[in-house]
């Protein structure tokens, strides 16, 4: 390592999700060198990650020329944030909206701790470009997955380390069925099965369903929103 992040290298924040697995298919594809990033915050569901392992290995074996930019995969133990949250992502507490419209499945602050703790290992490892799959378009109204917030703290970053970082959000301003239409544009049909089979956005953490759109209980939002846009995209293609 330099101590000069390379422009061409990538830190994806890498969930286990559908929209961090085409993230990641778009990071192999845009740049020389690609890294991942998860956050164990004590989900509730491990089943994440579990799923996120799985989808690395398959995309490894099936994909041999981006497996070629792949490098390391860094899990940060932030468990210590289930001790100051409240939030059904964590806690058995049952998915609900609160009052002032948000899920309680927002976990405050979420996205800033876990852009911090990236930009920290991207100083380390020379990746300028820090990619996240944040989005405003089919959302829950999260507020740090604005693309306001995520340019404040781009600067505040680079402020803070001294050193230029870049974040990316491809999904930022397209929907769930673009995203869908995208990881099919960037790895072809072997990548949505990847996609279907591996990646896991429910949260109710249930995997005993497999659907079209893949596994999820398919009630909560997150699988309403995979759901909908799975078949928006379908229809759209065929
Ligand atoms: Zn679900």
């Amino acid at each position: 390592m330099t101590g000069v992040p390379s422009p061409d290298a990538a830190l994806v924040l890498f969930s286990g999700g559908q929209d961090s697995g085409v993230c990641l298919a778009w990071a192999l594809e845009n740049f020389a060198r690609v890294e991942t990033v998860g956050f164990d915050y004590g989900q509730r569901h491990r089943i994440e990650l579990e799923c996120r392992r799985t989808l690395l290995e398959n995309l490894r074996a099936r994909f041999p020329h981006w497996a070629a930019k792949l490098g390391p995969d860094h899990v940060v133990d932030m468990t210590g944030l289930g001790a100051i949250s409240q939030t059904s992502l964590i806690s058995e507490a049952a998915f609900v909206y609160e009052k002032n419209g948000l899920p309680n499945s927002f976990v405050p602050g979420r996205n800033l701790l876990f852009f911090g703790y990236a930009a920290a290992i991207a100083y380390r490892r020379d990746l300028k470009r820090l990619v996240g799959g944040m989005c405003e378009t089919d959302y829950s109204g999260y507020p740090d997955c604005r693309d306001d917030t995520l340019k404040a703290l781009q600067v505040a970053l680079s402020l803070g380390l001294d050193k230029r970082l870049v974040i990316e959000t491809p999904l930022m301003w397209i929907d769930k069925a673009a995203t869908w239409a995208l990881g099919h544009k960037l790895g072809g049909a072997a990548f949505v099965d990847i996609l279907l089979e591996d990646s896991h956005s429910c949260y109710a953490g249930d995997r005993t369903k497999r659907h079209a759109w893949g596994y999820g209980c398919g009630v909560c939002p997150a699988c309403e929103l995979r759901k909908a846009g799975f078949e928006k995209w379908r229809a759209n293609a065929s």
